[in-house]
């Protein structure tokens, strides 16, 4: 059985949120502030996340942080609030996987998490013959989100795996802006092309020698990225 947290206070919102999603069969537990909702997350095995971003306590952005920081990989869609636009950026710099923005209808939601839960079956069964591969200074497990530089653990948000694995699958070709956006977001109201770049730049940090003079993440100009091999 899917299990599905909900990390929101508004009472109204987090009962009916409950009733429907459980509803479509998921099994749901719910919490009503951040730190709460980041306990459960972390003693419990849940396959999505909703997080409200606006909470006591913690924030949903400190819920996100500290959840990638431990390196749990598991899908987290924000519930944002109207006009928020800089939320959704950051959020998704922070590590969540998608972001719904209030006030939404609840078919909207579900078609949310099913791509959500898609994306994260395909992700792992389309990796599942690969193992640890030398990219740059890093040695990444894409089956287990793993990623190791001397032995030491790197952290790496799950969207920074993502689109590792695509440049990597895609490695000596020219993969565009666009094409990243649709793969990894794939949504038609995608973040920037700048968020694309900024993940690279965080990706280079970990994997390039001289970040500032990238070998193997190289800038194809006014296209996009080249992995090479
Ligand atoms: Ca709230």
């Amino acid at each position: 059985m899917i299990k599905i947290l909900i990390i929101e206070d508004e009472p109204n919102m987090r009962l009916g949120l409950k009733d429907n999603l459980e509803f479509e069969s998921y099994e749901v537990e719910s919490a009503d502030d951040g730190e709460t909702g980041l306990q459960k997350i972390l003693d419990d095995n849940f396959n999505l996340v909703l997080l409200d971003v606006m909470l006591p306590k913690l924030s949903g952005f400190e819920v996100c942080k500290a959840v990638r920081k431990k390196g749990l990989t598991v899908p987290i869609i924000l519930l944002t609030a109207k006009g928020e636009e800089i939320d959704k950026v950051l959020g998704l710099e922070l590590g969540a996987d998608d972001y719904v923005t209030k006030p939404f209808s609840i078919r909207e939601l579900l078609a949310r998490i099913k791509a959500v839960l898609r994306r994260g079956e395909n992700f792992v069964s389309s990796l599942s013959s690969e193992n640890k591969i030398k990219i740059g200074l890093l040695q990444v497990n894409f089956d287990s989100y793993n990623a190791f530089s001397d032995d030491e653990p790197v952290q790496m948000s799950h969207k920074e795996f993502e689109i590792l694995y695509y440049l990597w699958k895609h490695r000596n070709r020219t993969v565009s802006r666009d094409d990243l956006l649709q793969e990894i977001w794939g949504y038609e109201e995608s973040p920037t092309t700048r968020t694309v770049d900024n993940f690279i730049l965080k990706l280079r940090q970990k994997i390039e020698k001289e970040p500032n003079h990238p070998q193997i993440i190289l800038t194809v100009h006014g296209i996009g990225y080249k992995l090479v091999d």
